[in-house]
C-alpha cells in the first residue's frame, strides 16, 4: 500500500469549488509544487479548522498529504500568512487581484513548479496593496507572466523584416503571429489602429523594470488604450478564450468612470 507523504508549502488561493455539502476543492499556486489542487474536508462546516483561509488570492501555509503527484492532495491544515486587507477593502484593487490570480491559473499547468511565477504574484499583490491601482500594474503583470509562461510577444522588432522599433514609426500588432509588424510589412486594412513606438517601448520596459520603480510609470490615455489592445488580444488568442475577470474589471471601470 502506498504511504501518504506529508508535505509543506506556501501558496496563493486561486479558486475553490464546492465538492459536497461540507467539503471544498481548493486550487493553490504554491511555491514548491506550482499549481496544486487539494480537498479540504469539512471546510464548509468547521470554521475552526479552516478559518476563512480559502479566500481568493490569500497567501497561506499549507500542510497536505497525497499518495502520488498526480492525485488530489488531502489538506491537513491551512493557515493565513497574508490576507491582503488593503486590497480587499478597495473594489478596484480586488478586481485587479482577482484578474492576477485568474491569469496565473490560466497560464499554469498543474504540478509544474515555477518559483518565478510565485514571486511575480507575491510582488504584484504587495505592490497593489501599497500603491494606487493603475493600468501600468495590470499591463506589466501581463507582460511578465507571458514571459515566464513562455508566451512572450515579439515587440523588439518587426516580425517580418526584423527592423528594430524606431521612434516615430507606427506599428501593427498581429496576435495570431505573436508580434508587431512595421507599416511597410503590414498589409493594413483601413480600420486597423496603429500602435506607437512609445507603447511598444513602454511594454518592453515593463517586462524587466525594477519592481520598486513601477509606481513611477503613468500611462497616458493613448498608451493605456494601445497597450490594453495589444495584450488583451494576444492573451485571448493564446488561451483561445476571453478571461472573465478581465471583462468584469473593464466593465466595472467603465461604469465607475
Ligand atoms: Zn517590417
Amino acid at each position: 500500500m502506498a504511504v501518504r507523504e506529508q508535505s509543506k508549502t506556501t501558496g496563493f488561493v486561486l479558486r475553490t469549488l464546492n465538492y459536497s455539502e461540507s467539503d471544498l476543492i481548493v486550487t493553490f499556486y504554491s511555491h514548491d509544487f506550482g499549481k496544486l489542487k487539494g480537498i479540504a474536508k469539512g471546510a464548509k462546516r468547521s470554521k475552526k479548522r479552516f478559518a476563512n483561509v480559502f479566500e481568493p488570492f490569500s497567501l497561506t501555509n499549507i500542510i497536505f498529504t497525497r499518495k502520488s503527484r498526480d492525485m488530489l492532495a488531502f489538506i491537513e491544515s491551512c493557515d493565513i500568512i497574508d490576507h491582503f486587507p488593503a486590497i480587499r477593502q478597495d473594489m478596484e484593487k480586488t478586481l485587479i487581484a482577482s484578474y492576477f490570480i485568474d491569469l496565473t491559473d490560466h497560464f499554469s499547468p498543474e504540478g509544474k513548479k515555477n518559483e518565478k511565477i510565485f514571486e511575480l504574484l507575491r510582488d504584484f499583490l504587495l505592490l497593489l496593496g501599497k500603491e494606487k491601482a493603475s493600468d501600468t500594474l495590470v499591463r506589466f503583470f501581463e507582460m511578465r507572466l507571458l514571459k515566464l509562461a513562455g508566451f512572450d510577444p515579439v515587440l523588439e522588432h518587426c516580425i517580418v523584416c526584423k527592423t528594430p522599433v524606431t521612434n516615430g514609426n507606427a506599428y501593427y500588432f498581429h496576435a495570431q503571429e505573436g508580434g508587431i509588424k512595421c507599416g511597410a510589412c503590414a498589409k493594413v486594412p483601413r480600420y486597423e489602429q496603429p500602435i506607437s513606438a512609445g507603447t511598444v517601448r513602454t511594454l518592453l520596459l515593463g517586462k524587466k523594470m525594477d519592481i520598486d520603480k513601477i509606481k513611477l510609470v503613468a500611462l497616458t490615455q493613448s498608451l493605456a488604450i494601445e497597450s490594453r489592445c495589444i495584450l488583451t488580444s494576444f492573451i485571448t488568442h493564446v488561451l483561445g478564450r476571453e478571461v472573465k475577470s478581465l471583462k468584469v474589471m473593464e466593465q466595472v471601470r467603465k461604469y465607475c468612470a
